[in-house]
């Protein structure tokens, strides 16, 4: 018997008919055995999302605005769902109790946490299920700093005494017992924590959209998606803005090695992405895992004569980057040349002191600035084995007539990095992605 955890996002418990659609994901593989629900998402374009009310209704209540009309809207919903599904739960006298409370000053965290909650009752009614409360199981520290000590050990000995149960995501308790939730979207952070609790085979993130793709479809038109993805791929994809999951919302599962599979609420037979912890016998891996890419750089470029034998010269350099609180986000470097990447939003209003400085201190032959440079990484964990990936990127760059600004392959030999201009930003991703569907298809 294998254990999988399941998390389903607000879209997919938005309404009764799609608890219709968990319900059947749920039953069709009995080793499903804990589910972790989101608020009730938005139903269609225009539509709210639960957590958005319950902050409202929290701000209006401590501002003196219209609190009651919030708190209806939100009424409405639960009891949509209830009535939709038939459930006989009292879910009006709960919601009324939590307005009490929320006018004796329960807060905004309080306030919030009760979408995965109600959700929660409404799901394990539903299904026939127990319900945990997250309060009881999933500890922060009384910084607020999720606490893996505490929590695991909770969750192991419960969840032992349950064969099927739901789990709400988003919230856990403070040692004082107060309620606190993860950063906004961290429903998947609690399924990632129950699904390391309880040593699951694999945890399954469904969502409404079918895996990942290996571009942004803003940008390429019908990117292939993604089937099989490492967690170190992921992380660099998710650091430079592809639509993946965010790696801080996976680490409880990366550090226990297990599989997550995204899959589609609304089509569960579609394609989904699998991030494991890695791949073995991929000998014969052709192409890419994917290009993410990210604007609004500034690159500092310093070149001095006999850098490469002047100790400390990269020090010096990197002291005064850090006298501005600044942290740099590449550093590719030649014998008497060196860059360094930061982002435009981190020295806006100091730029010309810290060139000033590492003038004065460095002593470089010269400093040039190059603004307005966004940077795109191809991802690939076939890269440390194939020949022509470079010459792939920048054959694709030349044809396109852009000119690349920056080059830096990770030590890990499995992402390229380029810095061409902002305006250039659409164009040479497309460029890249379509190079490499070229040469996959052959
Ligand atoms: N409901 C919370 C939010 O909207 C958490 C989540 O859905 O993951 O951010």
């Amino acid at each position: 018997m294998s254990i999988i955890v399941t998390k389903f996002g607000g879209s997919s418990l938005a309404s009764g008919s799609q608890m219709e659609k968990v319900k059947n994901i749920l039953m069709s593989d009995r080793n499903r055995h804990y589910v972790v629900p989101s608020a009730p998402g938005k139903r269609f374009d225009g539509d709210s999302k639960v957590t958005d009310l319950l902050l409202k209704l929290n701000q209006d209540i401590e501002f003196g605005g219209d609190y009651m009309s919030v708190f209806e809207e939100i009424t409405e919903r639960f009891v949509s769902i209830k009535e939709e599904l038939g459930l006989d739960i009292d879910i009006e006298a709960r919601l009324k109790d939590f307005l009490n409370e929320l006018l004796n000053g329960a807060g905004a965290e309080y306030s919030a946490s009760r979408g995965e909650y109600f959700n929660g009752l409404l799901l394990a009614s539903y299904l026939g299920w127990d319900f945990i409360d997250a309060k009881d199981v999933i500890k922060f520290d009384k910084r607020g700093k999720y606490s893996e000590e505490v929590s695991l050990p909770l969750l192991r000995k419960e969840l032992k005494k349950h064969e099927y149960a739901v789990i709400p995501g988003f919230y856990g308790s403070l040692p004082d017992g107060r309620i606190h939730t993860f950063p906004r979207g961290g429903s998947d952070i609690s399924g990632a924590i129950v699904a390391a609790g309880c040593s699951a085979d694999l945890y399954e993130n469904w969502t409404d959209v079918s895996g990942f793709l290996m571009a942004d479809p803003r940008i390429v038109k019908n990117p292939k998606s993604i089937d099989f993805v490492t967690y170190r791929e992921l992380r660099e994809l998710s650091y430079m803005g592809a639509q993946v999951l965010h790696e801080d919302s996976i680490f409880p599962v990366y550090n226990a090695a297990i599989p997550i599979n995204v899959r589609n609420t609304n089509d569960p037979s579609a394609k989904w992405t699998m991030i494991v912890p890695m791949i073995e016998h991929e000998e014969d891996r052709k192409g890419i895992t994917g290009i993410a890419g990210k604007k609004n750089f500034t690159i500092i470029s310093i070149e001095k004569n006999g850098m490469n034998s002047e100790l400390g010269f990269g020090r010096k350099v990197l002291s005064c980057i850090e006298k501005y609180g600044v942290s740099f986000e590449h550093m590719p470097s030649g014998i008497d040349t060196l860059c360094v990447v930061l982002q435009d939003s981190s020295i806006e209003d100091t730029l010309h002191d810290l060139v000033d400085d590492i003038h004065r201190i460095c002593k470089p032959d010269s400093i040039e600035v190059f603004s307005n440079i966004a940077l795109i990484a191809t991802v690939g964990r076939g890269m440390i084995r194939q020949i022509g990936t470079a010459a792939t990127i920048f054959g694709a760059l030349a044809e396109a007539k852009i000119n690349i600004r920056m080059i830096d392959q990770g030590s890990s030999e499995m992402n390229i990095i380029v810095g061409v201009g902002n305006n250039d930003f659409d164009r040479a991703i497309r460029s890249i992605y379509e190079a490499f569907i070229r040469q996959m298809d052959e």
